[in-house]
Parts: C-alpha cells; structure tokens; sequence
C-alpha cells in the first residue's frame, strides 16, 4: 500500500515511482521519443502535471504540506487511451461462433435494444466505467445504443468519475430490427439535444456515431455530415472494413462507391476528430485519404480475431502517415484491458510479418490514443499542464510476471513483459486527475 508521509489534504500531491511516457511516436522518433526516470517524482497540483523529474531534484522543490505516495518498485505510466468500445455490449462479450453481419443479428441488436429501459442503461454504465478505471484505462471513446438515454447514462457514470470519456447516441435508420432503429430526423435532432446537453461539459465530448454505412440511409449520412459543420470541435466515430462479407454489402448499398471508405469521404464524414474502427480491408487509396483528411484508425485486436475478421496493417498505416490508437471493441473484443489488447496487437503483427515494439505498444495505449482522439493537449503523457491522468502498474501481480521481471535487464523487456503477460491484475491504481479512483484490492 502507498505510504502517505503527511496526511493534509494540500492541492499538491507528489508520486514517486518508475515513470515512464512519451513525447513523440517511437515509430518516428526511436528511443527519443521516450521519457523515463527509474526513480521519478510527478507533481500534481488542482489535478494538473505541475512537475516531473528525478526523485532527489523534484522532492527538494516540494512544499512542506506536500502529500507524496510512494509507489517505489511500480511503474507510473499515462492512464490508457480505448480509442473504439461499445458500452452496450459490456453482457455479450463472449458471445460464440459468429461472424460480423450474423454476430449483429444473433447478440447485437438484442442486447443493445434492452437499453430501452433507462435503468437497465445506468446499471450497465456503472459497471462498465468501474471496470474502465479497474484496467487502468481514464479515458475511452464510446458507443452508447441509438437510445437517447442510454448517452445520458454514460456520460453520468463518467462525469461522477471526472472521467475524461467521449460518447454518442448510435444512428441506424435501416437494416435494423425496429427495437434499435432511429430515422434520419429523430437521430439528427436526438444528436443535436445531446450534443447542446452534454459536449465541452466538465470533460465529456460528443461524437456523432453512424454504426456503420449499411445501416444508415444516405439522408442520414448527409445529416452526419450537418452535424458536424454545426458543431465544430465535436468528433465522429464509426466502423469501416472490418469484415470481407461487410464489405461486400456495403458495395451493394452504396454501389456508386469507389470503396467502403469513399462512402463516409462522400457524406464528408472523414476528418480530424473521426475515428474509425478495423480499418482491415482497405486499400491505397482509402489510406491515402486518411492520412490526408486527419481521420484517425482505431487498431481492435482481439475483436479481429475474436470475429475472424482479419488482420490490421499497421505498417501500412504508419506508411501513409495515419494517426492510429488501440480499441477494446467490447463486446466483439474479449477484454477491458489495454495491457491484453497490447498483446493480441503483437500478435497480430507478428501474424502480419510485422512487429510491434513494447515502446510502440505504450505508445499506441497512452499518447497515441490520445493524438488519435485529438486529445493530446490535454492528456496522454506528463507534459506539464496536463490532465493528470495516470495508472500505478505492479511488476509483481502475479508470481510468473515477477519472476520474468526479475530477470529483464532493460526497461523494453519490462514494458514487453507487462504487456504479454499483464492483466487487470497488474492495474495497482488508476488515479483521475491525481485523485486515486481505483486501488487494486480495494483499500
Ligand atoms: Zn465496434
């Protein structure tokens, strides 16, 4: 347990550990791009960075009523970034034996229509921020259903938490069972009231959320885009190739498309703020418009493999200059943790004749998700200034990982350990703003 050496509740807190983040992409900048103090203090006064520096040095500077916890023999990274999950299919995860289009149909559309009932979606929000926060992650893009509600519920449960999180009301006009379609109109003016209820407040954001081209009508596709212009700053989420049949379908729909990407490039839904999730089945083209609209990717590892859906490029879209972040994809992902999604996106690398660096992977979790979601001036690393959102990780939660910590000699073996073999279980405390919202075992 952190010992706290003074007990007054002054505005500056100090925690000592082994801090690791970063100022750049690795990809681009190699070892540069890391900051790392094997024994550092970071300084957080009103639940900004207010310093960050060696143990000795930055102690010195502190005031007498500063509050330090010591988190010596853990690691103090930035709190996780999900950039693409699905707070409505937090009960379905582990749904077996289906693909994309039939996984939809058979446990999709089911559990999202039992968000009709607003206690049923509060339930669920609490839960699902709870666990958030257990797994160290302190901010994530969501989807919520095409329920109204259901957007008020999260947005609650995370502003409760002063839970950086960004979320919006799903739209599926067609190709839907009723109990979860919307019109063109009512989802436009549902966006609309949320938008003017809920963006910019404390720190919550709304993003405009089409599931996904074949289930919106062109009209609502062109309300997405009204949307947008009406509202500058507020983002987009959806999904984009994910699966070859989906694929298939969206051409069908939209056969007047150059590609399934060209669709959302039509209704000018690729932009900065856009986030789109998969991102598989694409080609130069589409990665090229990416790049150049400031669209960003959101790599889902474990839901890809989990649906059989394919294997994401990350070298392509390093390539074309894309920003990219990992999701969990709940339900369709099989985990909450950023740590097991590092895992299966090294997996997928590798699968690919890729690689994927623990720095990479660190990266991609903290300041990369956050670039993705355009939130790096506020979180993602230890900048002074920033939102200091942080998580304690313990080299020794389970005996197999102290024992191969044991024997790493450099900090990437450390970090690569963490991320193959970590868990929930190595998630020590999660802190929101420096305050501690989670400590693992509850003390
Ligand atoms: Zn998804």
């Amino acid at each position: 347990m952190p010992a706290q050496v003074t007990a007054s509740a002054a505005n500056v807190q100090a925690f000592r550990g082994e801090i690791v983040d970063f100022v750049g992409d690795p990809a681009l900048l190699g070892a540069g791009a890391l900051r790392h103090h094997a024994d550092g203090v970071l300084v957080v006064r009103d639940g900004r960075v207010a310093a960050l520096g060696p143990a000795k040095a930055t102690l010195r500077t502190l005031s007498q009523d500063a509050v330090v916890t010591d988190y010596r023999g853990k690691l103090i990274v930035p709190g996780f970034v999900d950039t693409h999950v699905h707070y409505a299919q937090t009960d379905m995860i582990a749904s077996y034996g289906a693909q994309l289009l039939e996984w939809l149909e058979r446990y999709t559309f089911p559990a999202e229509a039992r968000f009709k009932d607003p206690e049923h979606a509060h339930e669920v929000a609490e839960f699902f921020t709870d666990e958030l926060l257990r797994n160290g992650t302190t901010t994530a893009m969501a989807f919520a259903t095409t329920h109204k509600h259901s957007v008020d519920a999260i947005f609650e449960a995370a502003r409760r938490r002063s839970m950086r999180l960004i979320a919006g009301k799903v739209l599926m006009d067609r190709n839907v069972p009723k109990a979860v379609r919307d019109t063109a109109q009512t989802g436009y003016d549902d966006s609309k009231a949320l938008i003017e209820a809920w963006h910019g407040r404390d720190r919550l954001g709304y993003a405009v959320t089409p599931r996904f081209a074949p289930t919106s009508t062109e009209r609502q596709l062109d309300l997405c885009g009204k949307l947008l212009e009406e509202h500058p700053g507020v983002h987009l989420q959806s999904h984009v190739a994910e699966n070859k049949s989906e694929v298939a379908w969206v051409a069908e729909v939209y056969p007047w498309s150059r590609s399934y990407l060209d669709v959302y490039d039509h209704y000018g839904l690729l932009c900065e703020r856009a986030v789109y999730a998969h991102c598989i089945h694409l080609d130069a083209e589409d990665r090229q418009r990416m790049a150049a609209t400031g669209a960003a990717m959101s790599f889902c590892a474990t839901s890809n493999l989990f649906l059989g859906s394919g294997l994401f490029d990350l070298a392509a879209a390093h390539a074309a200059g894309i920003r990219v972040g990992l999701g969990t994809d709940i339900g369709g992902g099989t985990t909450l943790s950023m740590l097991r999604t590092m895992a299966e996106s090294y997996k997928v690398c590798q699968m690919a004749g890729q690689t994927l660096s623990p720095l990479q992977a660190f990266y991609l979790a903290t300041l990369g998700g956050a670039a993705s979601l355009y939130l790096d001036a506020d979180i993602g690393n230890f900048d002074v200034g920033k939102e200091a959102d942080f998580v304690v990780l313990d080299p020794a939660a389970t005996p197999h990982l102290a024992r191969r910590i044991d024997r790493a000699t450099t900090l990437d073996e450390k970090l690569f350990a963490l991320m193959i073999l970590g868990d929930d279980r190595a998630v020590h405390a999660t802190h929101i703003l420096g305050s501690r919202a989670h400590v693992r075992g509850g003390a």
